[in-house]
């Protein structure tokens, strides 16, 4: 059973413009090997964002289910972004898709499709009555399993004050909440984004779980560290496959780590498609995965491999 627990859609207008230059900006110079700054090479970025737009644009779910249907995953998890705070004025723009729609948008489709695709509520929990939106959309049916929160994108720390409450609306709804965790390309700051201030909230709610995305990214070591003293901390590994293509190691020693620290019913396959399917197609990630070739000797037991592709999802999110 594989369960994809950290998915985005991106129909056309779903973000900021700027965010998706920005990724282009970043994905541009990150895998560049020219000596001049790779970060002026505006051709290149342009091509990537074009690229980017291309690749993501998915209107109705139509690409996410047919990827679905060819790595064969039994579920996706969807998170809305709301990463419309981090350019002021933009949610007003022609065509933009608001974060009440976006996140309607995703229940839409969660309802068409009970049997395969889930959602999480996505918004910063700052906005003006962001807490009866939360509220109202867990109402619905079918009811959303958790709370996805983007700090670095807005600019706020996971353990404001101003997030408490959501924190308690989740107790109350039973269901986890979600940090993103980790670096970001420009404008957003990653200091928002550390584990530590999660350890908090962990530690503040000791009866609610907590999910660390990307397992913290290059910030690895940080989030099993805090994973590894509160019980009520799980990460996901999403968006690894850069990592990956890079270094096969640089993804099996994480996860042997975690799995070591945590053990293997708090550690989550994730895919962060679109954004990471263009490095990796996921059915080829998980093949990979189920492979799990490491060349310096990172080993896993069958078992550890079925709970991690899906098992540990499928139980905190009582799918
Ligand atoms: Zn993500």
């Amino acid at each position: 059973m594989v369960i994809d627990c950290h998915v985005h859609l991106c129909p056309p207008g779903s973000d900021p413009d700027e965010y998706f230059w920005a990724t282009a900006k970043f994905a541009a110079t990150s895998t560049s090997t020219e000596t001049a700054p790779a970060r002026n090479n505006r051709e290149k970025i342009q091509e990537m964002h074009d690229a980017i737009i291309s690749l993501m644009s998915d209107a109705n779910g139509k690409k996410l289910l047919r990827a679905m249907r060819q790595a064969s995953i039994e579920r996706s998890i969807l998170l809305p972004l709301d990463i419309w705070p981090m350019v002021p004025g933009s949610e007003a723009r022609p065509g933009a898709l608001g974060i009440k729609e976006k996140n309607l948008l995703y229940h839409e489709l969660a309802k068409e499709h009970p049997d395969t695709i889930s959602m999480m509520v996505g918004i910063d929990p700052r906005r003006d009555g962001a807490l009866d939106f939360f509220n109202h959309v867990m109402g619905m049916d079918p009811s959303p399993v958790g709370l996805k929160l983007h700090p670095a994108a807005a600019g706020f720390y996971p353990d404001e004050p101003a997030c408490y409450p959501f924190y308690k609306a989740c107790m109350d709804w039973g269901v986890p909440v979600l940090f993103h965790a980790g670096g970001d390309p420009a404008p957003f700051k990653a200091k928002y984004a550390h584990p530590l201030y999660i350890d908090t909230v962990a530690a503040d709610f000791p009866d609610l779980d907590v999910v660390i995305a990307h397992c913290g990214g290059n910030l690895w070591r940080d989030a099993i560290e805090v994973a590894a003293f509160k019980p009520n901390v799980y990460v996901d590994f999403s968006n690894w496959q850069m990592a990956f293509k890079a270094n096969q190691d640089y993804f099996w020693e994480p996860l042997r780590r975690a799995i070591d620290a945590i053990g293997p019913w708090r550690v989550m396959f994730g895919t962060d498609s679109p954004f990471s399917s263009a490095i990796i197609p996921t059915n080829a990630w998980i093949e990979q995965i189920r492979q799990r070739r490491s060349p310096r000797g990172f080993s896993f037991n069958d078992r550890e491999i079925e709970i991690f592709l899906g098992e540990a999802a499928k139980h905190l999110f009582q799918l």
